[in-house]
C-alpha cells in the first residue's frame, strides 16, 4: 500500500527542490486537468513504506484569488491526501506559516518540512523547533532540500503520522466572525450543504472570505440555503464595516496573522527581522509586552479602565440618582402614609433605580473594554497574564472582570460578571463569573469601614490590604477548585490571536458599547425590579399587628401627656418610633428567618440582628449597614457615616475583633446581591448557575467564619 502524500507551500520555499530529493528519478511532469499549470507526480520508496508524491503550486493563501491556489484547493479537497507536507522557509517564518495556518484549517493532516535551515543560520536565526511544533500541534522536521538533509526525519515524521486523525486548528476570528460562524456552520450542517466535497466550518469561512468559488458552487447546490448563508455574512459585514471600518476578509486575515505572530512571541525565534506590514505592530508589541516594561503598562491601563469606569460613571449615576430622589420625594408628598406608600418608594422607585443605577458603569466599563478590545491590546494583556491565571484553570483575559469588579477594592460585581464576555472558552468564562463575586465591590466597602473603624482603627490600612488578599485567594481557589471539579474541562490552546494594532472607530465604539448595554436592561431589568419588591416585602411583611401598634400609640401618649420639655418629648418619641422599627424589622420574614437561623450563625457569632442585615445585604451589599442601624435601633445609618454604629458595636455585648472579622470574611464570601445573580443567570443562561451562586457562596462563607470564629475563641481563651 502506499500513501499519498502532497508537498505544499509558498512559491521559492523548496518544493520542487524537496520533490527531486525525495523522488529521485522517479517522477513525471503533466498539467492538472483543465489548466496548464504543471503537476509534478512521483513516488519515494525506502524501508518505511512507499509514498505517491506530488508537488502542489506553490501559494502564499487558500483563497481563489490565483489559479495556482484554486488548483491547490481543488487537489487537497478532491484527491484527500493523507498527509499534507508543508515546507515553510525557515529564514521567513512569519509569512509561511499564514498559509500553514490554513492548511491546518482545512483539516487533512499536516507535517511541516523547516527548510532553508542553512539560511536561517547564515542570518543569525535562531528556531526552537520543539516549542513550535508543540504550540502548532503537528511535527516539525529542519531540512535543506537542495542537499537532501533531513529527509530521512521527515518521511519517518509523515509516516508515523499519515493516516492518524487530525483535529483541524480552530481559531477565533473576534467575536462577531465568532458568532456568525457558528450559525453559518449549524445550518450548512444541518442542510448537508456542499458536505459532500468540504467541511462545515471551512464553508462557512469562505463564504465569510467572500470566496468566490465556493459561494458560486453554493449557489449551484441550492439556492435557498446560499441565500440564509448570505444574509449572516452580508449583516456581520456591514456590522464589521460600521465599528471596525473593515471586511470580514481583513478581519481573518488579522487574526491568521495574530495566531502566528503568538506562536513566534512565544520564544520560538531569538532573533527576528522581517520585512512586512506588521512592523509598527511589532514595534509597538516591542515596548508593550516587553518583560519589564509590560507589566508597569498593564497595571497603569488596569488603572486606568478603572478609574475610567468608576469615576466618571459617577456624574450620569449622579444625575439618575436625583431624578430618582426626586421622584420618590414627590411620591413623598403625595401619596398617602402606608403599605402603598412604602411599597411605590422603596419597592418600585428603588427597583427602577437600582437596575437603571448600574448603566452609567456598565456602559463606560464596556466603553472602555470595547476601545481595549478594538485595538488589539486586550489580546497583549490576556498573553501576558495566561500563565498565571492558567494555573488555577482561568484566562489571562479573566483580569479584566476581577479588576472590574472590585480587585483593587471597590469596583461592581454586575459590570465584572458581564466582562466576561471577552472570554471565549465557555468553562473558563463561567469559572470567572462565578468567582469575581468574591472581589470588594464599593458596597461591601462601608461594611468593612464600619467595622475596622469600629475593632482595628490602628491597624486599618494593614486589614484592607488583609482583606483584599483574601479575596483574591479565595476567588482564585475557588476557581481552581471548580475547574477540577464541576466545571472541568480543557482550557483554551495556549496560542492567542495576536492580531495587529489598529486604531478603533469613534462610532465603532459607541455601536459596540450600546449594543451591551442594551443588552442589559433588556435582559436584567425586569427580574430586576421582581426581586425588588419580593426583598421589600421580605423586610415588610408582615409588619406588627394591632396589640403591638397599640402599645406604641400607648407609650407615645403617655410620653406627650407626662412630660413638659418640648425637647425631652421629641427626643422619647424618636426612640419610640426606632424601637417600633426594630421590632417590625424582627417580626418580619427576613426578621423570622435571621431569628430562625441564629442558633447556627451563633457558631461564627453573628446574632439575630446580624443576620437581618446581611439577608438585607442581599438585595445590595451596603445595606448590611443601614439594616444593622435598623436592629440597633438606630434608625437608618448612611452607609457613608458609620460613625454612630460603629461606637455602638464597640460597646455592645458579643462584639469585639472575632465577631467582626468573621463578619468581614462573611461578607466577601457570601452569596453575590441579587442584581449580580441576575447577571449570572443571564450570562450562563441558566437559573442553575445563579442558584449555586448563592448556595454554594453562602455556604463557603458561614463554614469560613465558624471555622475562624471557634478557631479564634480558642486560640484567644
Ligand atoms: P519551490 O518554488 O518551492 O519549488 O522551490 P525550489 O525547490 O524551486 O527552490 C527555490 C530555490 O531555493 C532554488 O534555488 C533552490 O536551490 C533553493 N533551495 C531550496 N531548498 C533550499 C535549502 O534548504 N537551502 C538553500 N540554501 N537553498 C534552497
Ligand atoms: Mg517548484
Amino acid at each position: 500500500m502506499s500513501t499519498a502524500i502532497v508537498l505544499a507551500g509558498n512559491p521559492n520555499s523548496g518544493k520542487t527542490s524537496l520533490f527531486n530529493e525525495l523522488t529521485g528519478g522517479r517522477q513525471h511532469v503533466g498539467n492538472y486537468p483543465g489548466v496548464t499549470v504543471e503537476k509534478k507526480q512521483g513516488t519515494h520508496i525506502s524501508d518505511i513504506g512507499q509514498f505517491d508524491i506530488i508537488d502542489l503550486p506553490g501559494t502564499y493563501s487558500l483563497t481563489a484569488y490565483s489559479l495556482e491556489e484554486v488548483v491547490a484547493r481543488d487537489f487537497l479537497v478532491n484527491e484527500n491526501p493523507s498527509m499534507i507536507v508543508n515546507i515553510v522557509d525557515a529564514s521567513n517564518l512569519e509569512r509561511n506559516l499564514y498559509l500553514s495556518v490554513q492548511f491546518m484549517e482545512m483539516g487533512i493532516p499536516v507535517c511541516i518540512a523547516l527548510n532553508m535551515m542553512d539560511v536561517a543560520k547564515k542570518r543569525g536565526i535562531q528556531i526552537d523547533i520543539e516549542k513550535l511544533s508543540k504550540l502548532l500541534r503537528v511535527p516539525v522536521v529542519p531540512t535543506i532540500a537542495r542537499t537532501g538533509k533531513g529527509k530521512e526525519q521527515l518521511m519517518q515524521a509523515v509516516a508515523a503520522k499519515a493516516h492518524q486523525k487530525f483535529e483541524p486548528l480552530k481559531i477565533s476570528y473576534g467575536q462577531d466572525i465568532d458568532i456568525a460562524l457558528d450559525k453559518m456552520e449549524a445550518i450548512i450542517k444541518s442542510a448537508g450543504f456542499l458536505t459532500s466535497h468540504y467541511r462545515h466550518r471551512w464553508t462557512a469561512l469562505k463564504y465569510l472570505e467572500n470566496d468566490q468559488q465556493i459561494i458560486e458552487m453554493g449557489h449551484k447546490e441550492d439556492k435557498a440555503i446560499a441565500l440564509k448563508l448570505d444574509q449572516i455574512v452580508q449583516k456581520v459585514t456591514r456590522h464589521l464595516g460600521e465599528t471596525l471600518d473593515a471586511h470580514p476578509e481583513g478581519i481573518i486575515a488579522d487574526q491568521r496573522y495574530g495566531y502566528v505572530n503568538s506562536v513566534l512571541k512565544q520564544g520560538v525565534i531569538k532573533f527576528y527581522h522581517d520585512e512586512n506590514r506588521l512592523q509598527i505592530s511589532d514595534k509597538i508589541d516591542k515596548v508593550v509586552t516587553n518583560r519589564f516594561l509590560g507589566p508597569v503598562i498593564m497595571v497603569a491601563v488596569l488603572m486606568g479602565l478603572y478609574h475610567f469606569t468608576f469615576t466618571y460613571s459617577t456624574i450620569p449615576a449622579a444625575g439618575l440618582e436625583n431624578v430618582s430622589t426626586w421622584i420618590a420625594g414627590i411620591a413623598e408628598l403625595t401619596l398617602p402614609d402606608g403599605l402603598l406608600k412604602s411599597l411605590i418608594i422603596s419597592g418600585i422607585i428603588d427597583g427602577v433605580g437600582g437596575v437603571l443605577g448600574f448603566v452609567p458603569l456598565i456602559m463606560f466599563m464596556f466603553l472602555g473594554i470595547s476601545f481595549l478590545e478594538d485595538t488589539g491590546y486586550l489580546a497583549r494583556m490576556a498573553f501576558m497574564l495566561d500563565r498565571v491565571f492558567r494555573m488555577f484553570g482561568l484566562h489571562g483575559s479573566s483580569v479584566m472582570a476581577f479588576i472590574v469588579s472590585g480587585g483593587i477594592a471597590g469596583g461592581c460585581a454586575v459590570p465584572g460578571v458581564m466582562a466576561t464576555r471577552t472570554l471565549k472558552s465557555p468553562k473558563e468564562r463561567l469559572a470567572t463569573l462565578l468567582t469575581v463575586p468574591f472581589m470588594n465591590c464599593g458596597a461591601k466597602l462601608p461594611v468593612f469601614a464600619l467595622l475596622v473603624a469600629a475593632f482595628f482603627a490602628e491597624k486599618k490600612a494593614l486589614v484592607m490590604i488583609l482583606i483584599t488578599m483574601i479575596s483574591w485567594m479565595g476567588a482564585l481557589l475557588v476557581a481552581w477548585g471548580l475547574r477540577s471539579t464541576i466545571i472541568k474541562g480543557e482550557s483554551t490552546p495556549f496560542v492567542m490571536e495576536l492580531p495587529p494594532y489598529r486604531l478603533p472607530t469613534a462610532k465603532g465604539l459607541l455601536i459596540h458599547t450600546l449594543e451591551r448595554t442594551w443588552q442589559y436592561i433588556k435582559k436584567a431589568g425586569t427580574v430586576i425590579l421582581a426581586i425588588s419588591i419580593v426583598l421589600w416585602a421580605m423586610m415588610t411583611f408582615p409588619g406588627l399587628d394591632e396589640a403591638q401598634l397599640q402599645k406604641f400609640e400607648d407609650k407615645r401618649m403617655a410620653i406627650t401627656s407626662g412630660m413638659s420639655s418640648q425637647t425631652l418629648i421629641e427626643e422619647s418619641l424618636l426612640q419610640v418610633d426606632l424601637l417600633q422599627a426594630q421590632t417590625a424589622l424582627k417580626n418580619s420574614i427576613a426578621g423570622r428567618v435571621g431569628t430562625a437561623v441564629e442558633g447556627l450563625t451563633r457558631f461564627a457569632g453573628f446574632d439575630w440582628r446580624t443576620n437581618i442585615a446581611l439577608i438585607g445585604g442581599f438585595a445590595a451589599k451596603e445595606v448590611v449597614v443601614s439594616t444593622l442601624g435598623i436592629a440597633y435601633s438606630l434608625g437608618e445609618v448612611n452607609p457613608d457615616d458609620t460613625t454612630s454604629l460603629s461606637q455602638r458595636l464597640k460597646t455592645e455585648e458579643g462584639w469585639g475583633p472575632l465577631t467582626a472579622f468573621s463578619l468581614i470574611l462573611f461578607t466577601i464570601f457570601y452569596s453575590p446581591c441579587f442584581v449580580t445573580v441576575v447577571c449570572i443567570a443571564r450570562e450562563t443562561g441558566s437559573w442553575k448557575w445563579a442558584a449555586f451562586s448563592i448556595v454554594f457562596n453562602t455556604t463557603l462563607a458561614l463554614s469560613l467564619s465558624i471555622l475562624f470564629y471557634q478557631v479564634g475563641s480558642v486560640v484567644l481563651a
